[in-house]
């Protein structure tokens, strides 16, 4: 414990950082207690590594500058909008699916008093949601759904309203763990279910999974494998096998289908991804799937599926902890209208991304360029090279979208360097580094927002 003798006179008090020009804007902007909570330790600090000052004009200038950095520490931290350089759509640390136009309008609209549970025919109390709810059931073709926070909720509340105390068979080979820790067993264990593990990690068949049938089994649950594959050597039964399979023993078949697409996105290479309408057809008896991948809206788990099991869902205690709030029923019934009117590919950033080709990304990637070097950005050098773009969010694993990447390099900035200096632009922009070169990838950038990267280009 350094003593504050004479020595140690120059260390200003509280008192006076609290006067300094730093310590009154850090109080205005994160309020008195958490400002005083910073200079304490400042001086602390400072009195433990005075680092050859002497005055205490100094003093209070070199704790200033530390309560600076601080506090810039701490508006790093906050949500900020950020632009998606990167190429992968569905990127899940920068936030996974852009909202559409019509999802933040219909926010906006339900962020002060909203209908939310109220038939605004009979002035009763009405059902949460119950407009997206009908056109998410209309739009797949299930009898009902139920829409809850996310998707691992989702799975939580089916299975352990059809399943609790029960067995539940899955395959091994989709016994995965999808980035984020959602891992299968253990939301079995959550949702008060044994497993029963059948097949093995590349080949199960429908006779495993019959006869793994117990008294004891409750379900069927087939889970898509998201950002895991596995080749070559594979088989396993279809949905509408095991469906049948399910039925035969009085048991329901659950999917969770991850990303799961409400339409059919093969012809982008998404062969792979379930669609929603497709195993509701084959005899699924609910689908979990997720509202911000390939659904592209917000947070949610979406579920839908025959009536009985949706309502024991609904009136499940669980549903009311993972109900979503209004502005989630706002988003998705917006994201559903755009599907319902056919206008998905137009309305929906996450599909209208998947659809640019590389012709279209090349002409824009030099256009930017032409801009950016009209700027006058002179350290920096540009060039078009052909990469491809990511689906992310474990949607499309393996799929390559070929793509026009602008290749960035600086005449005595590293890539790091300069990949630093995009995150702490005004917007911060997150770009790729690959082979020594930074490298922007137009198609998760939205066409106005690249005003502001070339402000990016200049901070640099
Ligand atoms: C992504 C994913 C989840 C988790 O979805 P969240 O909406 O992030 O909760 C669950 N299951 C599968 C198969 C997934 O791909």
């Amino acid at each position: 414990m350094p003593v504050s003798d004479d020595s140690m006179r120059f260390v200003p008090s509280i008192d006076e950082m609290v006067r300094s020009e730093t310590g009154m804007s850090l109080i205005d902007s994160v309020g008195r207690e958490a400002a005083l909570r910073m200079m304490r330790v400042a001086v602390d600090e400072f009195r433990s590594d005075p680092d050859g000052v002497a005055t205490k004009e100094e003093a209070i200038e070199h704790i200033e500058a530390a309560l600076k950095a601080q506090s810039k520490d701490l508006s790093r931290r906050k949500l900020k909008k950020v632009i998606n350089a990167t190429g992968v759509i569905i990127h899940t640390n920068l936030g996974r699916s852009p909202l559409s136009v019509d999802a933040v309008t219909a926010i906006q609209a339900a962020s002060g008093y909203c209908n939310v549970e109220m038939d605004l025919e009979t002035g009763e109390r009405g059902r949460r949601g119950s407009a997206a709810k009908r056109l998410l059931a209309e739009l797949t073709g299930a009898e009902d759904a139920l829409i809850v926070n996310n998707c691992a909720a989702a799975a939580l509340l089916v299975l352990s309203t059809v399943a609790k105390g029960g067995e539940v068979i899955v395959s091994r080979g989709e016994l995965v763990e999808i980035g984020g820790d959602f891992r299968v067993p253990d939301v079995l264990v959550e949702s008060g279910c044994r497993l029963k593990e059948v097949g093995t990690t590349n080949r199960t068949k429908l006779s495993d999974y019959e006869r793994s049938i117990t008294e004891d089994t409750k379900a069927i649950l087939r889970v898509h494998p998201s950002n895991y594959r596995i080749t070559g050597f594979t088989e396993s039964p279809s949905l509408a096998d095991l469906a049948k399979l399910a039925h035969r023993h009085d048991f329901p078949l659950i999917e969770d289908a991850g990303s799961g697409a409400l339409i059919d996105l093969s012809r982008f290479g998404l062969s792979d991804e379930p669609v929603i309408g497709e195993s509701i057809n084959a005899g699924a008896d609910l689908v979990v799937f997720s509202g911000d991948k390939l659904f592209g809206s917000i947070q949610a788990g979406l579920i839908v599926g025959k009536s009985e099991l949706i309502q024991r869902c609904r009136k499940s205690a669980l549903y009311r902890a993972l109900r979503p709030s209004k502005l989630n029923y706002a988003a998705i019934e917006a994201t559903l209208g755009s599907f319902a009117r056919d206008a998905a590919f137009d309305e929906v950033p996450m599909l209208k991304m998947l659809t640019l080709n590389y012709d279209e990304i090349d002409r824009r990637a030099r256009k930017f360029i032409e801009r950016a070097v009209k700027a006058g950005v002179d350290q920096i050098t540009f060039e078009t090279i052909r990469g491809s773009s990511a689906i992310g969010g474990g949607a499309g694993t393996g799929v390559d979208l070929e793509t026009s990447l602008i290749a960035i390099s600086h005449s005595s900035f590293s890539p790091d360097a300069i990949a630093a200096r995009f995150r702490e632009a005004a917007t911060p922009v997150i770009a790729r580094i690959s082979e020594d070169r930074v490298l922007i990838d137009l198609r998760t950038v939205h066409e106005p927002e690249e005003d502001l990267l070339v402000e990016a280009l200049a901070h640099i």
